[in-house]
């Protein structure tokens, strides 16, 4: 049966495919494909698996203590009979064969199989049964990892040829497990809960695959293997389409591969304005390699590294300041001479790290983590992090040219305290005779009192940059990973213009450098704005690069900034949109002319 999920639209494009539905609780699963002829001893590996859980299980039972309780004993003989099961381990092995699954994954694709067996029986009892499943799989994925330790999920390339493309569902995705999911085998991803720029939103759009988050219940209405569109453009899931729609889809897929090759053809055109006003696209990166991505997209620097993705999926292991420095030094490198804007870790919120340090157990009492002890705050109560940090930055920033952006700053002590950390960490590294040489200061505007105080902030720091996700979240009081209340995150809200356009005036008139490194910078629906306001430095996803590019070469500043008095007395988005779009218009028969 044909039916559609209806979501929020986050990453752009048209994915079709089959889903694979993981249980938020096991997205960090190893998920990837087996060479064909490691079909068999993958089987085996699963039967190991089993055969040591079973062994377990048993040993246990053997221990058990004369007066322990009847039940205990009753539980371990259900689990060891789940064990035996064929429609556990008979069917898993099935999706090895069929598939090429690695066991891991297997066996949790048969557990989403059967957990929605057990939902839909009528007998309290029976029903109650798949939490025993889940402790038995658990059992032996767990013995499966101690025994391969292969940690990471969903990175190897599929190996053989043919099969259909896989998009993943799942409840929720946190941003630390979407970011493994880069180079993964899904080319498209669908979630319950999330809003438009939550972290795991963010992260899927750097991967330039359609995704749509907060469908609410797709995780519950599709089925695994269900053949689904994915209309990212508009925040559409179509489960199980029809041949025309699906012939639409295909059709409208192979249109953006051609505009995509078209908007490629720019990537050595410089964004220059029609009024000869020259633009700087950088680019907003997670990973170090992501430079090479920046690179080849036409990026003129790397305006934002979130650099906490470093911190996470690491079991607890924060990197050191070695790994630190290797992993900026090659970002640095990779820019071939490019800027490149290094934000210290911005961890806490929706980028929990694992609890391990006296700051993270504090944070676990925090009712409203948006609000508690994140950025720039959880950085400075945590002193040695922060300078291990600052220490790798200053290091790296001798094969390149290095910025340092603070996350989250609202305070001015904050500012001295940074500047005093900075100042003490370049004195020690001189001590040890390493050259740190005077790197740029810059910190982000996404708190309103920041923002508020901007004319004290600049006389204290190089530069600033705009973080409009989270100074949208904070001027509206709207978690920005919420999907409940996302239609009321709205960056065309006049407190929000009326900031976002305050701080790029001042901070031009005062000399000092802006950027805009929100989503809002690489949506196109708001390049005349940005413009309009005197918007000269951009950040985004490499992969938007090129369309913003296309919006510059085609508008014209000075007309745009006319019609900003008029946009920010706007009392709707479709009015403020529509003072743009005529200004747009006259740049547009300008280019002609
Ligand atoms: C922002 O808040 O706009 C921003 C760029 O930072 P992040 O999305 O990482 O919070
Ligand atoms: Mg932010």
């Amino acid at each position: 049966m044909s039916f559609q999920v209806f979501g929020i639209a986050v990453s752009k494009g048209v994915a079709i495919g089959r889903a694979v539905l993981v249980a938020s609780s096991r997205v960090d699963v190893a998920h990837y494909f087996i060479a064909a002829n490691d079909v068999d001893p993958e089987r085996r590996r699963l039967e190991a698996g089993r055969d040591a859980v079973v062994h377990e299980l048993e040993t246990l039972k053997n221990e058990l203590p004369d007066d322990a309780p009847h039940e205990l004993a009753a539980l371990l003989d259900v689990h060891l009979m789940l064990l035996q099961d064929d429609a556990l381990i008979g069917a898993a092995q099935q999706w090895i064969s069929e598939r090429h699954y690695n066991a891991e994954w297997a066996l949790s694709a048969q557990l989403e199989v059967l957990a929605r067996q057990f939902d839909e029986m009528e007998d309290d009892y029976l029903r109650e049964r798949k939490a025993d499943l889940e402790q038995v799989v658990e059992r032996i994925l767990s013995a499966l990892t101690d025994e391969n330790n292969a940690g990471a999920l969903g990175v190897a390339e599929r190996d053989f040829a043919g099969e259909d493309p896989l998009l993943l569902v799942s409840a929720d995705i946190s941003p630390a497990d979407m970011i493994q999911f880069k180079r993964s085998v899904f080319q498209g991803f669908i979630t319950d809960i999330g809003g438009k720029t939550s972290h795991t939103a963010i992260v899927a759009r750097s991967m330039d695959i359609p995704a749509v988050v907060g469908t609410r219940e797709a995780s519950r209405l599709i089925q695994q293997d269900d053949w689904v569109v994915i209309d990212g453009d508009a925040g559409v899931v179509i489960v199980n389409p029809s041949p025309i729609i699906l012939e639409e889809y295909r059709f409208r897929q192979r249109q953006a591969e051609l505009e995509r090759a078209r908007l490629a053809r720019l990537r050595h055109t410089p964004a220059i304005t029609l009024d000869s006003v020259r633009i700087d696209l950088h680019a907003n990166i997670e990973l170090p390699d992501d430079a090479s991505t920046a690179l080849a997209a036409g990026a003129t620097g790397v305006g934002l590294f979130r650099t906490e993705f470093l911190f996470m999926n690491r079991g607890g292991r924060l990197p050191d300041e070695e790994e630190q420095f290797r992993a900026y030094k090659t970002a640095v490198e990779g820019m071939q001479g490019l800027p490149v804007t290094i934000r210290t870790v911005d961890v806490g919120a929706d980028k929990p790290l694992e609890r391990l340090t006296l700051a993270e157990l504090r944070h676990e009492h925090t009712l409203n983590p948006a609000m508690g002890l994140r950025a720039i705050r959880w950085s400075l109560a945590e002193p040695h992090m922060f300078r291990q940090q600052l220490r790798a930055i200053f290091r790296a920033s001798a094969f390149g040219k290095v910025r340092v952006l603070i996350p989250m700053v609202a305070h001015l002590s904050e500012v001295r305290q940074i500047q005093e950390a900075i100042r003490s960490v370049r004195q020690q590294l001189a001590d040890e005779g390493i050259l740190a040489t005077n790197i740029e200061l810059g910190v982000m505007i996404e708190v309103p009192a920041a923002a508020l105080m901007l004319p004290l902030l600049l006389r204290q720091v190089d530069f600033v940059s705009i973080g409009t996700n989270d100074l949208i979240q904070y001027t509206l009081a709207i978690d920005r990973a919420d999907e409940a209340v996302a239609h009321l995150y709205d960056p065309w809200h006049p407190a929000v213009l009326q900031l976002i356009a305050q701080v790029i005036s001042q901070a031009r008139a005062a000399g000092k450098s802006v950027s805009v490194c929100g989503e809002m910078a690489g949506d196109t629906a708001f390049t005349e704005l940005l413009l309009a306001m005197g918007l000269t430095q951009f950040s985004m996803h490499p992969s938007q690069i090129p369309s913003v590019k296309q919006r510059i070469l085609r508008a014209d500043t000075a007309r745009l900034a006319e019609v900003l008095p008029q946009v920010l007395q706007s009392d709707s988005p479709q009015e403020a949109a529509g003072c743009l779009a005529h200004a747009s218009a006259f740049g547009a028969i300008g280019e002609r002319a």
